[in-house]
């Protein structure tokens, strides 16, 4: 059980794209989540969570959280130099 690879959801390469353009130098895969640095609030460490299987976000820095259709709409700035 717990060696056993578990599926992608197919909107995960979208998210993992989505992540890379806003944040390419901290961006990364983590389980079955993507995990980067927030696009709402500026910070060094990421602590911003996509899961697509879910199909929501969750920033641990600032608390926002919600749908990923909301994501969509997001201009994320804040962390490119
Ligand atoms: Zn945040």
């Amino acid at each position: 059980m717990f060696f056993k690879h578990k599926p992608y959801h197919p909107d995960t390469a979208k998210w993992l794209q989505f992540a890379l353009d806003c944040d390419p130098e901290k961006a990364r895969m983590s389980n079955r989540n993507i995990i980067m640095r927030c696009p709402f609030h500026e910070e060094r460490t990421p602590s911003f969570a996509i899961d697509p299987t879910l199909g929501k976000f969750h920033c641990y820095g600032c608390g926002k959280g919600g749908s990923l259709e909301e994501l969509v709409e997001v201009k994320c700035v804040s962390q490119k130099k």
